[in-house]
């Protein structure tokens, strides 16, 4: 689904980059275009032949019981049986679910007798007699079987080999349900509890949503599977898995329990050794989530993953299925089980709810449990992704497009930029108690959307944020600031030039944090312009020789800083500012001018050089944003002297 995703990581990756289901991305110069090409694809290939459903259900679905019959030694094949009970909602002659047309439906049993039934495309509509009234409670059974679609090899029922063994795993999200099961597809109503049986070879393990309750011999040959979960469900997030599985359970100790959560893991057999000391990585994250959010959803039953061959990871219900234990995927998927699976955005134009928060959740296990730096790294990773583009919103301008709904830029990581930054304005206790909010008022167990997050973020903040949300979802860009500064005595001025990136937002209300400081001393001041242009008159008791933009990365913005100490330039010819520096060095020159600048790099080579021939300067801002951290030198030719200098940048 998305298409670029970002990940800023520490270590080199080995496999695959992370994908999240739908985000593509990865590690800064590691990015595996092939793969990302091929993820994109595939995903956009299944979007694209299935569509959005648009079929009158006329039924509000209570409950399905599942039987699956699939043996991955053999094949592909799947049969089912899918139960489904629910209340008719208004009087109704017929009522409609979704199963894709290449799927053979040999009958539909209601109440022990065969029920008429017609398909047109991947919509099927069962008529009873008479008809349906009004809240009638009913039920009828359909089985089926065939060859479940997967556009050419990949799809929401994908059949794969891992090194040993056969595995099918399902992965409906968004539209792909239909392919492989009858169901109403759909984000407005919940299935509010469920049985699945999966029938298969027995040396195999089927890992699907909820609590084991029990393996049954079938046969000599098979054996079932019999999952159940109470808790509400949406279509697209019930899932199964088949394959030669391992298995072993770890806990997750909860604040206030006396028992703990197990954590069932189902892994390929020639990862146990490793996947079992990487996993106990996600026992502290789930830990932290239930402290700083609400209760684990789903903790009458367990927490849970899957190992499937997808290049990414998908947060289903109680077992996210997993190409790998990495630290950022297990967080990512583990954030889904508030942000995605318990609340559901109700829209897809509301998916920066689940991805934007899953990614902001990813941050905060950074920071909670590797520390402020590592979380503020791989904000600015995602700052720089952000603004590598002028243009782009949070809020999907078209859900139909799928690159535009899922843009890992845009609805991973700047919804992700737009809850931190929303936490940086109205504060740690008002963000999580809006989020807990959030969480557990109206929309528990059910579907959320923007309006709703503001309303909690209002009611928990108590300030108005129809502003932030408006220009922030809905606004395309982010804001470019042009700050300069000049210090003489105790008295520095300071000027903020912002310039929006899209004209769609006229200007962008944000703070301006800069510190101030030299070797020994520092001070942070926070400005919020109201106007595009807006300067500063400060008062510091100390000399700078730096400043910096946002030292704590707390704002959503392109930033370049020049500036000038006057009373350090009166005492040195040449003085660079701010140094460190991150996207501009500026260089001046006190009794002369220069005539040419040469930059080069900690090994010595030559990477630039500008000659001012006879336009000699007095003072020269050096673009510096594209160049990689580290040291440089830069040789300055004034007159008949030639002054070298190490800058850094950071
Ligand atoms: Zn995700």
């Amino acid at each position: 689904m998305s298409v670029k995703f970002t990940y800023f990581v520490t270590m080199r990756i080995k496999i695959i980059a992370i994908l999240c289901f739908l985000q593509f991305g990865i590690v800064f110069s590691q990015i595996n275009e092939d793969l990302i090409c091929a993820e994109k694809n595939r995903i956009i290939n299944r979007i694209q032949k299935r569509g959005i459903s648009n079929i009158h259900h006329g039924f509000e679905i209570n409950y399905h019981r599942c039987h699956w019959y699939l043996n991955p030694i053999k094949n592909a094949y799947l049969k089912g049986r899918v139960l489904f009970q629910f209340r008719v909602v208004d009087k109704e002659d017929s009522l409609g679910f979704d199963l894709i047309s290449g799927l053979k439906i040999n009958s539909i049993s209601y109440h022990g007798t065969n029920m008429a039934f017609s398909r047109k495309g991947d919509a099927v509509y069962v008529k009873k007699v008479g008809g349906w009234q009004s809240n009638d409670q009913d039920s009828f059974e359909v089985d089926y079987e065939g060859f479940p679609a997967n556009n050419n090899g990949f799809g929401a029922f994908i059949y794969d080999n891992h090194k040993t063994g056969p595995v099918i795993h399902t992965l409906s999200e968004p539209y792909g349900a239909l392919s492989w099961w009858p169901c109403k597809q759909t984000l407005h109503d919940k299935i509010d509890s469920i049985d699945i049986y999966v029938h298969t070879d027995k040396s195999l393990k089927a890992g699907s949503n909820g609590l084991l309750v029990e393996t049954m011999q079938e046969g000599d040959t098979n054996h079932i599977y019999h999952w159940k979960h109470r808790y509400p469900i949406v279509t697209y997030l019930v899932a199964m898995v088949v394959t030669n599985y391992d298995e072993f359970t770890q806990y997750a100790h909860l604040v206030g329990r006396t028992d703990s959560l197990p954590v069932l893991n189902y892994v390929f057999p020639q990862f146990t050794a490793s996947a079992y000391k990487e996993i106990q990585q996600v026992l502290p994250q789930i830990r932290l989530f239930d402290s700083l959010f609400v209760r684990y959803p789903f903790v009458k039953e367990k927490y849970g993953h899957a190992q499937f061959t997808w290049g990414g990871g998908m947060e289903h219900q109680t077992m996210s299925f997993m190409v790998n234990f990495s630290f950022d995927l297990m967080a990512h998927e583990l954030a889904h089980q508030w942000f995605g699976d318990m609340v559901t955005c109700g829209t897809w134009r509301d998916l920066w709810l689940n991805e934007g928060f899953a990614t902001y959740l990813t941050c905060l296990a950074f920071e909670y449990l590797k520390g402020p730096e590592s979380a503020k790294d791989r904000l600015r990773g995602m700052r720089n992704d952000i603004t590598g583009d002028p243009n782009g919103a949070v809020c999907p301008a078209d859900t139909s497009q799928v690159n535009v709904l899922f843009n890992g830029r845009l609805t991973y990581n700047k919804g992700a930029w737009v809850l931190h930054q929303l936490r940086k304005t109205i504060g740690d206790s008002a963000f999580f108690a809006g989020c807990r909010n959030y969480l557990s008022g109206a929309n528990a167990y059910g579907f959320g959307n923007t309006a709703g997050l503001k309303y909690y973020m209002e009611q928990a903040s108590g300030k108005n944020l129809a502003v932030y949300f408006q220009r922030w979802f809905y606004g395309e860009g982010f804001p470019y600031l042009k700050i300069n500064w000049k210090q003489r005595g105790s008295k520095v001025s300071v000027s903020v030039e912002q310039t929006p990136s899209n004209m769609m937002v006229p200007i962008w209300y944000i703070k301006v944090p800069m510190l101030f400081k030299n070797k020994t001393q520092s001070q942070l001041f926070v400005w919020e312009p109201q106007n595009l242009k807006e300067n500063y008159e400060i008062e510091l008791p100390f000399s700078a020789d730096t400043a910096i933009f946002d030292p704590n990365v707390t704002v959503l913005a392109k930033a370049s800083v020049g500036g000038i100490n006057v009373d350090l330039i009166q005492q040195e010819e040449i003085v660079i500012a701010p140094n460190p520096g991150r996207d501009v060095a500026s260089v001046f020159c006190r009794n002369s001018n220069m005539t040419k600048i040469q930059i080069f790099n900690s090994v010595g080579q030559d990477i630039f050089s500008v000659d001012y021939g006879n336009e000699a300067q007095k003072f020269v801002d050096l673009n510096t944003s594209k160049w990689s951290t580290g040291a440089y030198i830069i040789r300055i030719y004034a007159g008949n002297l030639v002054y070298s200098k190490k800058w850094l940048k950071y």
